[in-house]
């Protein structure tokens, strides 16, 4: 009997929390591919922050998920049929089709990737667009000089840990904040960091103070709030703040900043940015990663969630930090 597709949709829109009655799992035969597209039988899918803001009806940067539709995500898979020139049954692609086990895509907006030397899911993690978001947030805004102290928020996850290894790699010193002396630990012995901030150890600005005695000329800010708040206090003159996420607001009212005045008397530079904008950078990024990866000089963690069904849960358990590392969902 041929396989059937399983869709996850979105069902109601999160007031506050997600909860797993926000979505509906549905069965639905494979869907043909049409002029120029192709079938792919999803291996992994990519869970990420952002699908949190995707939920909500109010448009940010990118368009919300409709109520009945299928929940959007990055996907790395196989070709089952082509009916676009570039592309054959057999080859591993990454692309958007989001949180289901086949989709259709436009041949030209698919990546063929080499499955031979990295394994797949790496290209959904460090070679795909989290490696891309933090090479792009280090190299075009933090730009760190040897010697330098950068901070790197969320440190032991998918963009923080790249985001330190990369700095180090580029002459930095790098202090993570993480959650939890298992992920601090982590971030120092297997990554590499000079010093880890365990936020929930209770006692925040004392163990900010001892990790940077000489301030902060690089923030790569992923969390948001109190912490952020706190940061901004040790922030050096004419340091640069890369604001690439804001986790902790994600199901919250917004946190008012006690020390917002550090931008004006240490005349900083803030600046956020979407990865999806910067893509005339990704070849760049994904050339350096290959090659860091290759020589061992980066390394990463996933936590892999098993079958489409469990994805509800996964992006529940990432919102509150039960991920160590690239959240995934295997689906084959
Ligand atoms: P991670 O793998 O880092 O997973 C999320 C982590 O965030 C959790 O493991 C948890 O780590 C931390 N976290 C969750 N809630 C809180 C909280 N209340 N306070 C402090 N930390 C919290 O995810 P990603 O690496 O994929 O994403 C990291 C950030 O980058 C996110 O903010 C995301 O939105 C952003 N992003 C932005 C992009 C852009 O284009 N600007 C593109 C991609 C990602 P811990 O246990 O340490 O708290």
């Amino acid at each position: 009997m041929k396989e059937m597709n399983l869709q996850v949709l979105l069902a109601s829109r999160p007031q506050g929390w997600v909860t797993e009655s926000n979505f509906t799992i549905v069965e639905a035969p494979p869907p043909e591919p049409g002029d120029g597209q192709v079938l792919v039988r999803n291996h992994y899918l990519s869970l990420d922050p952002y699908m949190r803001g995707r939920m909500n009806e109010a448009k940010s940067y990118a368009t919300p998920v409709g109520i009945g539709e299928v929940m959007g995500g990055g996907t790395v898979g196989e070709v089952l049929k082509s009916n676009h020139a570039g592309l054959k049954p057999g080859d591993k692609v990454v692309g958007n089709l989001g949180w289901q086990l086949f989709g259709v895509a436009a041949g030209a907006e698919l990546r063929v990737v080499d499955a031979r030397k990295v394994p797949l899911t790496a290209y959904l993690g460090v070679l795909g667009m989290t490696g891309a978001t933090a090479w792009v947030g280090l190299m075009e805004i933090c730009k760190p000089r040897p010697g330098e102290t950068l901070v790197v928020t969320a440190a032991s996850g998918a963009v923080g840990g790249v985001v330190g290894q990369l700095a180090k790699i580029h002459g930095a010193r790098v202090v993570g904040v993480a959650g939890g002396s298992e992920k601090c630990r982590y971030v120092t012995e297997e990554l590499g960091f000079d010093a880890c901030v365990d936020y929930k150890a209770g006692k925040l600005a004392a163990d900010l103070g001892a990790a940077l005695p000489g301030g902060i000329d690089c923030l790569f800010e992923n969390v948001g709030g109190e912490i952020f708040d706190q940061l901004l206090a040790r922030m050096n003159p004419f340091a640069r703040i890369a604001v690439c996420g804001l986790i902790s607001q994600y199901n919250s009212a917004p946190y008012p900043l006690k020390n917002f005045g550090s931008v004006l008397t240490n005349r900083l530079k803030i600046e956020g940015f979407i990865v999806a904008e910067r893509r005339q950078r990704w070849s760049e990024a994904f050339k350096e990663l290959t090659e860091q990866l290759a020589a061992g000089r980066i390394k990463y963690r996933e936590t892999v969630a098993q079958g489409l069904r469990a994805a509800p849960a996964a992006l529940i358990g990432l919102l509150k930090g039960e991920n160590f590392g690239k959240q995934l969902v295997k689906l084959i």
